[in-house]
């Protein structure tokens, strides 16, 4: 399995797609996924190109994980969120859908089920209010 530049994050990171920013600096991107499973739903992108887990450089996993603590952290102050969920598909088998490494920060709150994985499209103010949010608690 190779790595197509042409998947939608790597568009993203090139500037050539939009997307509600809540951080970024030079080796990562943290955006809010437009089809949440919850509220606050936020996708940590290694800038590196990789397809997923499988054939990612070691040392950008090691510079990575403590940017996903950290929006872990701030998705749940943000929310106001009981619990995060932290997720990482790799190849279809696994339900990974866009092939460039991302982990996904799911707010979980109380009583509420996980919404569908890439289903319902997020209103855009609602995003863009939560992406303010999610950057001010970083
Ligand atoms: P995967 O299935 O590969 O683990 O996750 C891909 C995620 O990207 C899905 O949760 C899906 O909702 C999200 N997604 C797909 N297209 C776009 C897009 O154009 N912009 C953003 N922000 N998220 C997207």
């Amino acid at each position: 399995m190779t790595y197509d530049p042409a998947n939608i994050f790597a568009k993203i990171l090139r500037g050539e797609i939009p997307a509600h920013k809540v951080y970024e600096d030079e080796t990562a991107l943290v955006m809010m996924d437009i089809f949440p499973q919850s509220r606050g739903h936020t996708l940590v992108i290694p800038k590196s190109a990789s397809r997923n887990l499988l054939d990612a450089d070691p040392a950008v996993l090691s510079a990575v994980m403590p940017l996903v603590q950290r929006v872990a952290t701030a998705a749940k102050a943000a929310t106001d969120a009981d619990g995060i969920r932290v997720a990482q598909f790799n190849e279809a088998a696994a339900g990974q859908t866009v092939y460039h490494l991302h982990f996904h920060v799911i707010p979980m709150f109380e009583g509420v089920e996980m919404g569908a994985h890439g289903r319902n499209q997020a209103d855009n103010d609602e995003l863009a209010a939560l992406a303010g949010k999610i950057a001010a608690q970083l």
